[in-house]
């Protein structure tokens, strides 16, 4: 069994910040929290100034009787190292740890996370307080995980100032080693911008125009580095002190600033922040892409929502709340795709504060209300769920994912910059959400063991030796997509020269002879099997070299020209999409699918209705059937099982009321012999 924690089941529970309430407040608490079935809550995210009220001493002590309090009620605790708001003693007696700026402002006390990520006093000062907790905690009975910090890259992503810019520079050195490859690689001779030394080299601080884009490319990599040091900086305490006890910190789904490849190979366990927007209509297939992405970041082991809101939030412009039932449906859509536990932001709601207006599992008015009966709610249900703890999913699909190209994708002075890499990727997961079938997230590097079907929506920066394991994977058999203006540079953002796509061109059996961006507010028709699609944003005039055309445009000046290509390689296939489809692109990935084998998890699945199965070391299957839509969707079975929330046996059909939900047990196929 994998087990994310040593507390049996699913996880249950929130942040719990008893700091903000006198300790009378905490009784209430636990006799409500086992009330619920809340079995784990996550203590001292924002304690720092408790812990340590100076320079010269700490209090302990309420959290010495808050930890012994909830053991007593058999609560777990998941314990945050709290560094993620220095005290104002700490800011005023050094002001040089606050962030700064591109245009060298720096920040104010008074939010949160306003520390430099290079700053000595404020690393220094964060690792002394883990060691500090770590020490005085690392056996406590009721500790089942820690927490790192919160939220990395949150608020702040990157600072300019001089400890930072020296911070750069000692990356930049052991990352180029000579100063001449650094200008050979940030292609210096351009502009004028050749470097003599390391000590020239500034972060790409506001500048008059356009920032030289290698530069910008190694200060990303950088920014998303240096957080990281900090959390290995705390991490390497904990392992020290507290060896055995998982560690984790608390992810933001798809966020641009942190490579969440490289950061998740130091995570224990993956848990990540979720607030899907109750007023899109669509949120549940964004906040499928972030979980399947959570779930991929450990290649399937589960992962930990560690927070949701039970209904509104505070920090959009317009907080909608949950409407009845889309609580509950949200929360199993979590545990659908690979999450072994539910926890919020937060227990109790505040009074004062900057959250103060964000729902929480106990509301304002306390247990009167609708909110504390969905608490009680999920949590039984929660409660019939927990023999799926454990279980795995495993896709055919893999769609490629990588940060270094996200970034060097959405540099300046592109042919357009309405290229946005979420904004491709997109349409495709919608696309593959919309057919029921279920997408494992990759790097490109691989391994791509098991995938029939490889999509990369876009490979904008791709070197070499990354092209030549596709090439392998689709020479063995494999199909592979790939996405407009890919193979364009390498790993410094060098233009692959002879063509683009670069190191594609001979795999997909094509050439782009010139990019051929589309105005906002146009779009190009594109006909495939007499059916016509619409590109936007970007179209190319293609020449095949071998690949046959499968698509054409059918307005415009590329009319007749190849928008759509396959290339036949043995059994294998690669495909291009010279353009973007948007809400079009599932047409033309419905070909590939079909040649890969890759269907729907369950077929015959209604419209608006989510499938997905997680499988048990035994064999039991678990398939999760969630209806997002307005309307009573029947579906189809193809087994016979028993549903969990209800305890009932199923038959030839289920039917699902609007938002309802049903979690089948499929026994493994031996035992239905
Ligand atoms: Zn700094």
């Amino acid at each position: 069994m994998d087990r994310l924690t040593r507390v049996p089941g699913l996880l249950y529970g929130g942040d719990w910040n008893p700091e903000q309430w006198p300790e009378e407040v905490w009784a209430e608490d636990v006799k409500l929290m086992a009330e619920a079935g809340v079995n784990l809550v996550t203590v001292g995210v924002f304690s720092w100034a408790r812990l340590q009220p100076d320079a010269h001493s700490w209090d302990f002590g309420w959290l010495d009787r808050l930890l012994d309090l909830v053991h007593r009620h058999g609560v777990a605790v998941d314990l945050a190292t709290a560094t993620a708001s220095p005290p104002a003693w700490l800011v005023r007696a050094h002001p040089e740890l606050l962030p700064v700026t591109a245009d060298g402002v720096r920040l104010e006390f008074g939010s949160r996370q306003h520390y430099c990520p290079s700053s000595p006093v404020y690393r220094a000062a964060a690792v002394r307080l883990t060691r500090m907790l770590a020490e005085r905690y690392h056996d406590h009975p009721a500790l089942a995980l820690w927490h790192i910090h919160n939220e990395y890259g949150d608020h702040v992503q990157e600072c300019f100032c001089a400890e930072s810019a020296a911070d750069f520079r000692h990356w930049l050195r052991r990352r180029h080693g000579t100063v001449e490859e650094l200008n050979r690689s940030w292609g210096t001779a351009f502009w004028s911008q050749r470097y003599n030394s390391f000590d020239q080299v500034e972060p790409p601080r506001t500048a008059p125009g356009p920032v030289n884009p290698t530069q910008l490319l190694d200060w990303r990599r950088f920014c998303s580095d240096a957080l990281l040091a900090l959390h290995r900086a705390e991490k390497a305490v904990l392992d020290e002190l507290s060896p055995g006890l998982p560690v984790t910190t608390n992810f933001m789904s798809m966020l641009k600033a942190l490579d969440y490849w490289e950061w998740s190979r130091h995570e224990d366990v993956v848990s990540d922040d979720a607030y899907p927007d109750p007023a899109d209509p669509r949120a549940h297939v964004n906040a499928a892409l972030n979980y399947d992405l959570m779930r991929s970041l450990k290649q399937g082991r589960p992962w930990l929502l560690m927070e949701q809101a039970p209904s509104a939030v505070s920090w959009r412009p317009v907080n909608v709340p949950k409407r009845p039932g889309l609580y509950r449906l949200w929360s199993l859509q979590a545990l659908a795709r690979g999450a072994d536990g539910v926890l919020h932001f937060q227990w109790r709601a505040s009074v004062a504060g900057a959250e103060k207006f964000h729902s929480a599992m106990l509301p304002h008015r306390g247990t009167a209300g609708r909110g504390w009966q969905q608490t009680l709610a999920l949590g039984a249900e929660l409660r019939r769920l927990g023999e799926i703890a454990g279980s795995r999913s495993r896709a055919r699909v893999g769609v490629l994912l990588d940060w270094d190209s996200w970034w060097a994708l959405e540099l300046d002075d592109h042919p357009s910059a309405r290229m946005r890499w979420l904004d491709l990727l997109r349409p495709w997961y919608a696309a593959l959400y919309d057919r029921g079938t279920s997408v494992d997230f990759l790097p490109p590097t691989g391994p791509y063991d098991g995938y029939r079907l490889l999509l990369a929506p876009n490979l904008y920066l791709l070197d070499t030796a990354t092209a030549e394991r596709l090439t392998h994977y689709v020479r063995n058999g494999g199909h592979l997509v790939c996405g407009p203006f890919s193979g364009i540079t390498d790993r410094h953002d060098h233009i692959h020269p002879g063509g683009h796509p670069g190191p594609l061109r001979e795999l997909l059996g094509l050439v782009v002879d010139e990019h051929w961006p589309i105005p906002d507010g146009e779009t190009t028709s594109v006909h495939l099997d007499g059916r016509e699609l619409r590109a936007e944003r970007w179209s190319e005039w293609i020449e095949t070299e071998g690949a046959e055309t499968l698509a054409r445009y059918g307005s415009g000046e590329l009319t007749g020209r190849p928008a759509v290509t396959r290339h036949r390689h043995g059994t294998g296939s690669a495909w291009y999409l010279g353009c973007h489809l948007g809400p079009d692109t599932g047409r033309v990935l419905d070909l590939p699918l079909a040649e890969a084998g890759t269907g729907p998890e369950l077929p015959g699945l209604p419209d608006g209705v989510e499938a997905t199965r997680r499988r048990a070391a035994d064999g039991t299957e678990y398939l999760f059937l969630l209806n997002h839509g307005p309307a009573d969707r029947t579906v189809p079975l193809t087994r016979p099982g028993t549903d969990l929330l209800t305890g009932t046996a199923t038959g030839d059909t289920l039917t699902l009321a609007p938002l309802g939900a049903a979690v089948l047990r499929l026994p493994a196929p031996e035992e239905r012999a």
